[in-house]
């Protein structure tokens, strides 16, 4: 059973849960209500009642009841206008408030079935750590080649000879992230199409790329038809064809979403969590207020899904407990609540939120307003903490997330490696070739950290032909190796300039956090990577206590 099928069958085992358990929830309620027409303490029950009913109002919807929760709120707000009321309740009313609460108790046991649940979501494509790359090209000599110029930008790639071949591997399941085909557009390559359109009753979900000896507008065309991302003319200009498959696999690559919701109904919890989860994300509970910090501090939340209504604290005082927290400052506050009020919306937004959702929330509506919310607020971090050119985190950033993973390390007592690295001779690059040459190199290069390092690592452009990186859970030895396999691969890698291929070097320097525990770190890499100069460029030293080359 896949991940989806368990967080499906998780849903309607909650739904089911909380549909036994309603019968006896209603039959509570029945009583208490009853308790009314003999009670001293009218106001004490009535304000039990309310939070009962406010409680079934926002999660009666949500597991498959929302007649039931439409009376519940209704009666809400009957309540509510009686523990407001100044005239002193009277003995009629409170009859009729005894008697809807009977009938709603009646017409629940008929309907002990949820209604049906709402379809799934799509769910966005899981992040894998190497990209696939499947490579179409009828003549060896072109595949073995264009093959070795790929795998060295870290990719895994996978060559055919055939379209027949290609059909074979597709009918297996295996879909790369990529296709890049070599051809001059001949009938073979609309078969090739056609039989892929059937296989996938639709278009094949890979992206395309194709490389071609022909350029007129015919082939450009055909090439469009079928949805290619890109066109190359032979011979290809391998930097520009890597900086096109990974402005095509950013588009597509979206790391989880990180979502906190912090709500005292465990079920309804629960619920959102697996609404959530099922649509890829990646999902904290927070039941107990006390916890949030934290849990927030753990999860690094880029939404938080806050309740209004808990016992001990409201989600507007949390809302700005967080705010007077500099990290906490920016991440969206949305609230979840059955209350309908309009002016406690106001006041709650007015209270460190960024908006209002009321309970109950259909779930795929929950999963747009959510995804809706952290795509913007992501968009608005990278423009301010990327750099444009790469995409990599800029300097400020990376330091800032460089003490983060320091004290993280400090207390997992995991090594990590802080790493420089400079192109070598950048200068003449610039010189010979002109800027606009220069600024590919730097995105090769970025390209090629990107595909090399782990997603996890944190690889920042450190100034403008100076990147850094921290290698997270690594030891000074798996660095080396890579390291060295990037100093490799880059020198590897051939700039096209007027038909001529140049290639560039790079030096490198390192830095653990078991020599270096604090921000040193920094100082000691960039220290070695001057080393690394120093010797003859094209290197890769370590900072070690001994001065020590490797
Ligand atoms: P070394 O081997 O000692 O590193 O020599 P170098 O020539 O690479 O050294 P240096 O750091 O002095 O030169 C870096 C050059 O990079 C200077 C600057 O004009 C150029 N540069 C900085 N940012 C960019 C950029 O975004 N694009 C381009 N094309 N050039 C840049
Ligand atoms: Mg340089
Ligand atoms: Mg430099």
């Amino acid at each position: 059973m896949d991940n989806q099928e368990q967080l499906q069958q998780q849903l309607v085992a909650l739904k089911q849960s909380y549909a036994a358990k309603l019968a006896s929830e209603l039959a509570s309620l029945n009583t208490l209500a009853n308790t009314l027409l003999d009670s001293q303490e009218i106001e004490s029950v009535l304000s039990e009642l309310h939070q009962k009913l406010h409680k079934l109002a926002g999660s009666g919807g949500t597991f498959g009841f929302p007649q039931l929760s439409q009376a519940a709120r209704e009666l809400e707000t009957q309540v509510q206008a009686l523990l407001h009321t100044q005239d002193g309740v009277n003995k009629p009313v409170l009859d009729d408030l005894v008697s809807r609460v009977a009938a709603l108790h009646e017409h629940a046991k008929s309907v002990n079935q949820p209604e049906t649940m709402e379809k799934p979501a799509c769910v966005p494509p899981s992040l894998s750590e190497t990209r696939t790359i499947h490579l179409l090209a009828t003549q060896v000599e072109t595949a073995n080649d264009l093959k070795k110029e790929l795998v060295n930008f870290g990719y895994s790639v996978a060559s055919f000879l055939t379209y027949t071949a290609h059909l074979n591997e597709l009918k297996q399941g295996k879909i790369p992230e990529a296709i890049v085909i070599d051809t001059d557009f001949s009938a073979d390559v609309a078969d090739y199409f056609a039989h892929g359109r059937e296989l996938f009753q639709g278009e094949i979900p890979s992206e395309f790329i194709f490389i071609s000896n022909r350029d007129d507008f015919r082939a450009q065309i055909m090439a469009a038809r079928v949805g290619a991302q890109g066109y190359f003319k032979k011979p290809v200009d391998i930097p520009k064809l890597v900086d096109r498959l990974e402005r095509t696999f950013n588009q597509r690559d979206v790391a989880p979403y990180r979502v906190m919701i912090v709500d005292d109904d465990i079920d309804l919890a629960c619920h959102y969590q697996l609404v959530l989860q099922r649509a890829g994300m990646e999902v904290g509970v927070v039941t107990e207020p006390t916890e949030l910090f934290a849990a927030a501090d753990e999860l690094r939340p880029e939404l938080i899904l806050m309740d209004i209504h808990m016992p001990g604290y409201s989600g507007t005082e949390l809302a700005r407990m967080l705010r007077m927290r500099d990290e906490w400052l920016g991440v969206p506050i949305v609230y979840l609540s059955a209350e309908t009020d309009l002016q406690m919306h106001i006041k709650a937004m007015l209270n460190g939120g960024d908006d209002f959702l009321t309970k109950p929330i259909a779930d795929n509506y929950l999963i747009a307003a959510v995804t809706a919310r952290v795509a913007r607020a992501r968009q608005l971090n990278n423009l301010i903490s990327r750099d444009s050119m790469t995409g990599l985190l800029k300097h400020v950033n990376f330091k800032e997330q460089l003490v983060t993973e320091l004290e993280r390390s400090r207390r997992t007592q995991e090594p990590l490696v802080v790493a420089m690295f400079d192109i070598d001779h950048f200068k003449k690059v610039n010189d010979t070739y002109g800027h606009g040459m220069g600024d590919r190199v730097i995105k090769a290069l970025a390209h090629l950290l990107k595909q090399r390092l782990r997603k996890t690592d944190i690889v920042a452009r450190y100034g403008g032909e100076e990147f850094a990186a921290v290698l997270l859970n690594c030891t000074v030895e798996a660095a080396c190796d890579i390291l060295n396999d990037i100093r490799e691969k880059f020198a590897a890698i051939p700039f096209m300039h007027d038909e001529l291929s140049f290639s560039c070097t790079l030096s490198s320097g390192m830095a653990t956090n078991t020599e270096y525990p604090d921000f040193s770190i920094l100082e000691a890499a960039d220290g070695a990577l001057y080393d690394a100069k120093r010797s003859g460029r094209n290197k890769v030293c370590v900072a070690l206590r001994k001065e020590e080359t490797v």
